[in-house]
């Protein structure tokens, strides 16, 4: 695994437009759908009589086993083209997509937008893209999907690329960084070859977009940062924390400072895999045993990083947000749930700073009374119990979150600047 870089990848855009399908067939057709898949399909398709072996009964028993809660799942699938090694991160609509995504459990690199031709540019496209940019994905590919349900005509393809380009344009992101490409993911057009049904289309497939995607800057120099998912107790050993490394490195030796607990002490041992290792680093998921801390020092939600620069701790924050979803309008004084690395605690929205125009980036109205969906606006936040979080400049890692009400993702944000208890 280890000869190729890896990228994580979203596939975002409008429910019904075909990202399950897309992500079948790139599965499919870089040879990582279980062979028994593929072997079970075959038999059936000749005990049928059927000739040939069609994708769309891959498709249906992917989505077979899917209901059947089984084996296979669209997010956490895995592939790899001649570049990359890449991992589906969850795929909007299925699971929490957007919480995820923000808090860091699977942040992407870049983003692959399916957009249904037949369709065209629909309210969670929006939303998706929106999300895309504020969480800083660099590059998008853009599929313009079904293509086979619009006889294949260019003029329907420019006219949903138009389309999409407005609304890219609606949100800054520079068109010059999407790649538009007409695919049929049921047909298999243009994903891995190229299709004879768009003569008119010269471009690179889906394939050959995923290997040209740059490769994502791994987090290096920032120092570590350890969210603290769970906390054993060990007969023999001790008191061991558990979580992923985000940024740095941790090895024994080390001092380390867990914050809002404020408790610190000297790694003894860092594990991975029920090994002992002499160093872990971002990505890594660990448990590690601290010198001198008890089981009720430290808790979920804590940040461990090195004594000497520890995780920052909010009394307040300013971070820009944007509003996906909410019933009515958000005012100042509103105080809902912040999910942000392993933590969630209730902040107060304190005061709304200005709202932003999302075409420009610029303030469009300081102050404003409250916001709504759609809106994007800075914000001062006071947390509720002591909150670890870094600027997003800094530690983006570290510096993103998701604001969660009624049962749903409300909103989404960065942060920009943290007052420090
Ligand atoms: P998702 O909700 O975006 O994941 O969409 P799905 O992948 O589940 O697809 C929704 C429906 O569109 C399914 O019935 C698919 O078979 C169909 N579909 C997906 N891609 C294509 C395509 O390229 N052509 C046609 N004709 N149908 C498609």
């Amino acid at each position: 695994m280890a000869d190729k870089p890896h990228q994580n990848l979203a596939v975002i855009g409008h429910v019904d437009h075909g990202k399950s399908t897309l992500v079948g067939r790139l599965l499919y057709e870089t040879g990582n759908v279980p062979e028994h898949v593929i072997e079970q399909q075959r038999e059936e398709a000749e005990a049928q009589g059927k000739g040939g072996f069609e994708f769309a009964y891959v498709m249906d028993n992917l989505a077979e086993e899917r209901e059947r809660g089984v084996t296979i799942d669209i997010a956490h699938q895995e592939f790899d083209t001649d570049e990359y090694y890449f991992t589906i991160v969850d795929t909007p609509g299925h699971r929490d997509f957007v919480k995820n995504m923000i808090t860091g459990a699977s942040q992407a690199d870049n983003a692959v937008l399916v957009v249904a031709a037949d369709d065209g540019v629909q309210p969670q496209t929006q939303e998706h893209v929106f999300l895309a940019r504020t969480l800083g994905i660099d590059q998008l590919i853009v599929a313009i999907n079904k293509m086979d349900l619009v006889d294949y005509e260019e003029s329907r393809y420019h006219e949903a690329v138009e389309e999409v380009k407005g609304l890219l344009g609606q949100v800054n992101f520079s068109t010059e960084d999407a790649g538009f490409i007409p695919v049929s993911a049921f047909e298999g057009d243009n994903i891995a070859e190229d299709s004879e049904n768009t003569p008119w289309y010269d471009g690179e497939t889906v394939l050959e977009a995923l290997n040209d995607l740059p490769e994502p800057q791994p987090p290096t120099d920032a120092p570590l940062r350890l969210p603290i998912q769970d906390v054993y107790t060990i007969s023999g050993i001790g008191t061991v924390p558990v979580g992923r490394v985000e940024t740095g490195t941790i090895e024994g030796g080390d001092n380390v400072s867990f914050q809002p607990s404020d408790a610190s002490g000297e790694v003894k041992s860092v594990e991975m895999h029920h090994e002992e290792v002499p160093s872990a680093g971002p990505g890594d998921n660990v448990g590690f045993n601290v010198r001198g801390i008890g089981k009720d020092d430290i808790r979920r939600g804590d940040v461990c990083g090195p004594a000497e620069d520890p995780p920052k701790v909010a009394e307040t924050f300013q971070a820009q947000v944007v509003v996906m979803q909410h019933p009515s309008v958000i005012t100042a004084g509103y105080t809902p749930v912040f999910h942000a690395h392993t933590a969630q605690v209730a902040c107060t929205i304190e005061s709304i700073d200005s709202k932003i125009d999302p075409s420009s980036g610029e303030v469009a109205e300081e102050e404003p009374d409250f916001i709504q969906s759609g809106d994007a606006a800075v914000v001062t936040v006071r947390p509720q119990k002591p909150l670890s979080i870094e600027p997003s400049s800094e530690i983006p890692e570290l510096g993103s979150f998701a604001i969660r009400d009624m049962g749903q993702t409300i909103a989404a944000g960065k942060v920009l600047s943290v007052n420090q208890k």
